[in-house]
Order: C-alpha cells, then sequence, then structure tokens
C-alpha cells in the first residue's frame, strides 16, 4: 500500500523521503536485497511498506532520527505481559514478537526483561548530559551513550534486554541471544566487531527489531561478525530501497 504524505503527517512524520512506494532498481541493490522488495503485495521483508518506513529509520551517531520522532503505539511492558524494570515502554507492533523471546529464553533459564525500552527524545537528552557529567567530556560519554535524537530507543522497537549489564555481557544468556533473537526479529547493533564503525562500545544487550524476515537474513549474512559494515548501514539499504 502507497504510504501517502498525508498520511504520514498524520502519523506526525516529517521524514524527507515519503513518496509512493518505488523501490530503487534492483541492479542497485546487493543480492541479499534483491527479491525482497516486492511492490505488489506491498512488502518490504514481509512488513507493510508504511511499518517498514518506521522500524528501519536511521538512528546512529551520524543519523539522527527526524525531530521529536515518537511511536503513536506506545504501550507498556509490564501490562503487556512482559518483565520489565520499573516502568518501560514499547511499541504494540513488538510485544508479540519479545513476549515469545523472553517466554523461550526463560523455559531455558535464560532471565530476560525490558531493562530499557523507549526513550523519548527528551529523556535522552537527560541521559546524555549524565553520561558526560560521569565520564567528563562528550566524546567519551557517546561512546556509552546516544545523543539526543540518535538513540535507538527513540523508535520504540529498540529494547535492552537486561539492566545488569557487566553481569550480562559474555554470559550464556547473551550467547543465546545472539544465536536466537533473530528468530523474533531482532538484531544486535553493537557487536565487538562493529564497535570501530558504530562508535559505541560491544552492547550485547541491545537489540533492535525489523521483523524475523530481515532480521533472519543477516544473521544468515553473519553480521555479527561484519568489521566493514555494520548492521545499521545494511538496515539503512534497505530503507533507502524503499524510498
Ligand atoms: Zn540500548
Amino acid at each position: 500500500m502507497p504510504l501517502s504524505r498525508r498520511r504520514l503527517v498524520v502519523l506526525g512524520l516529517t521524514l524527507p523521503v515519503l513518496g509512493a512506494w518505488t523501490p530503487v532498481a534492483a541492479q542497485q541493490q546487493p543480492d541479499w536485497l534483491r527479491g525482497e522488495l516486492d511492490p505488489d503485495p506491498g512488502s518490504v521483508f514481509g512488513l507493510d511498506p508504511s511499518v517498514a518506513a518506521e522500524v528501519l529509520l536511521p538512528a546512529t551517531r551520524d543519523d539522527a532520527l527526524p525531530d521529536g520522532y515518537t511511536p503513536r503505539d506506545l504501550v507498556s511492558a509490564a501490562s503487556s505481559g512482559i518483565p520489565a524494570n520499573g516502568r518501560q515502554l514499547l511499541r504494540a507492533l513488538i510485544v508479540d514478537d519479545t513476549r515469545a523471546m523472553v517466554q523461550e529464553a526463560d523455559a531455558l533459564g535464560h532471565e530476560l526483561y525490558v531493562g530499557s525500552g523507549f526513550r523519548s527524545q527528551a529523556y535522552q537528552l537527560d541521559v546524555f548530559a549524565a553520561q558526560t557529567a560521569r565520564w567528563g567530556d562528550e566524546e567519551t560519554a557517546n561512546r556509552y551513550s546516544a545523543r539526543a535524537g540518535h538513540s535507538q530507543h527513540q523508535l520504540g522497537t529498540t529494547l535492552d534486554f537486561t539492566s545488569v549489564f557487566r553481569a550480562f555481557r559474555g554470559s550464556d544468556t547473551a550467547l543465546w541471544v545472539s544465536e536466537n533473537a533473530h528468530r523474533f526479529g531482532f538484531v544486535l547493533p553493537y557487536t565487538p566487531a562493529s564497535s570501530p564503525l558504530t562508535g559505541y562500545i560491544d552492547e550485547p544487550w541491545h537489540a533492535r527489531w525489523v521483523g524475523a524476515r530481515l532480521a533472519s537474513q543477516l544473521q544468515a549474512l553473519g553480521y555479527q561478525s561484519w568489521t566493514d559494515s555494520t548492521v545499521d548501514a545494511a538496515i539503512a539499504r534497505v530503507r533507502a530501497a524503499i524510498g
């Protein structure tokens, strides 16, 4: 279904891209992307193009989200049957996948919960200020925390699956997440291999939802060991192709 500019304005989005559904020429796309952008049934790796246009928005150190971007379907994790550290919000869109992942992990003895879900741009401003105060300068703080407008948590589809980061890193639970998150639609953008390119430290708890089909495709391509590109660059490529 083409996404009209009017509909996006209604959604509160002011993006530069919002035309009709016009995939770029197939020959400009890498093999893994070719064939997954089918304008006829209106599917982008199994997602409705209007959904893909939001969840695949670039959010990196270099790329900011549309100013003030806030998803419209935020719900409380706890009231959606998902364990969480205090009051955490996530998009209703990812509730089923998130709950299924936490439950499957739990059945295997791995404790996952939403340590941090949606964070507004204003809240991230406070987070970054606190990190800057902690580390002494913005450059160092920016390795541990995103600047306001650049956090993937602002998407509402990115979750930290713990709050005890040191205990989580290198644990069996972290290994399980790295091997299984894709089945529930999540990728892990901040790997040790990608750290020089992302600019962020290794964060094995930080998972971004892109839908199971794209996440599984990227998993099959071994994105967690990529050193010459990032999973966010691949996501941006898909996002650009649906321009
Ligand atoms: Zn995170």
